[in-house]
């Protein structure tokens, strides 16, 4: 249990008038969760303060090593005006699983939830009201040792910081096209592709880049041995329905273990749909489109929940999915989650935390 300290805002920011004109990540509440680490010591003054910059050494060890994790979740307001989160105790083990790999010290999981909680509840005035809006909460730690040497750092600061996000899907849900990409890779066995770390983010920029260029909207990465297999999308884990199955890249190591992605399978079986989780050749999702049982492909994440795919472009192959509509299934996902993270659905699996 944290002990956190509270101090207000005695400059409130204006809240935003129209809710539909908020974007993503933009605009950040009143306040921020701050705690610090120092060795020996361990976690130090939980407190929550007035939004606002950080002051560091230009030699701060962050800067130039990349020693940084973060985490992506949100909170909802359901229509009685509550507010509540969707498993945040899966981004809490999932946080100190990318801490692990990174070098950094673990946070308890009670404490991760309880920190959130808190800032939530302070700022809960931020969190929006209209349909398919919500705040997006961001958790980081970064390396705060002052130094150029290439060790694990004895100082670190974790924060948490708010923004109220407008619905992901303002005109529908429009499926997008997506490029598979061939040359460069996000991850690779042993390295950090399970991590929610900014060095990925880094390293997969220019990919990125590439694909918008070209006129897609997210990059397919496939393994990073073989160059074969599919892996996850941009910021998405990915499915694909081919001939009644799911099939999506397995957790192991390369791919970011998402909590949308572990609650859809979950609910796939329950609803009876065999779900593969292994090796799937990009060769073979081809094929399948090509003999025209590619039914359905979504990306699964966070920020939009899913995001149906109508393209696959492989080396100069196309594969069209289904007529280019959202599928039913993707679509009865999308409802079935919002439903039940907005709380207009019954949550008979104990998914949804209220802030109170
Ligand atoms: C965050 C993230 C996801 C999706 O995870 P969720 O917990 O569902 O939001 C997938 N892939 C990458 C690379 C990510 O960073």
């Amino acid at each position: 249990m944290l002990n956190i300290t509270v101090q207000k805002t005695t400059a409130p920011k204006q809240k935003p008038a129209d809710e539909t004109k908020l974007g993503f990540g933009k605009l950040f509440t009143d306040h921020m969760f701050l705690m610090d680490y120092t060795a020996g010591e361990g976690w130090h003054d939980a407190r929550i303060v007035p939004y606002g910059p950080f002051q560091m050494d230009p030699a701060t060890t962050v800067f130039h090593y990349a020693q940084e994790i973060f985490e992506g979740m949100k909170a909802y307001r359901t229509a009685e005006g509550k507010v509540q989160l969707f498993r945040p105790d899966c981004n809490a083990a999932r946080f100190n699983d990318s801490a692990d790999r990174m070098g950094m010290p673990p946070i308890p999981e009670e404490d991760f939830v309880q920190a959130v909680k808190a800032l939530v509840d302070v700022d809960r005035d931020w969190v929006p009201h209209s349909d398919g809006a919500s705040l997006y909460i961001r958790p980081f730690c970064i390396a705060t040792d002052v130094g150029l040497g290439v060790h694990a750092a004895r100082h670190y600061r974790f924060a948490i910081i708010c923004s109220p996000s407008g619905a992901y899907y303002a005109e529908g849900l429009d499926p997008v096209r997506i490029y598979v990409e061939d040359e460069y890779i996000r991850a690779a066995p042993g390295l950090t592709g399970f991590c929610k770390c900014g060095g990925n983010y880094a390293a997969s920029i220019k990919a990125g880049e590439k694909a918008e260029e070209l006129g897609f909207s997210q990059v397919l990465w496939l393994d990073g041995v073989e160059k074969k297999y599919v892996e996850e999308v941009g910021s998405m884990n990915i499915m694909f329905k081919i001939d009644g199955k799911v099939y999506t890249a397995a957790c192991t190591g390369t791919v970011l273990p998402g909590v949308t992605r572990r609650s859809i399978i979950e609910l796939l079986k329950d609803w009876g749909y065999e779900v593969i989780e292994g090796k799937l050749a990009i060769a073979d999702v081809m094929k399948a489109a090509d003999a025209g049982k590619l039914e359905e492909v979504f990306g699964t994440g966070t920020a939009a929940v899913v995001s149906p795919v109508k393209e696959l472009d492989w080396e100069g192959k196309v594969a069209l999915i289904g007529d280019g509509k959202i599928g039913a299934l993707t679509q009865k996902l999308y409802d079935t989650l919002t439903g039940i993270q907005w709380g207009r659905l019954p949550d008979t699996k104990g998914w949804t935390v209220p802030v109170e």
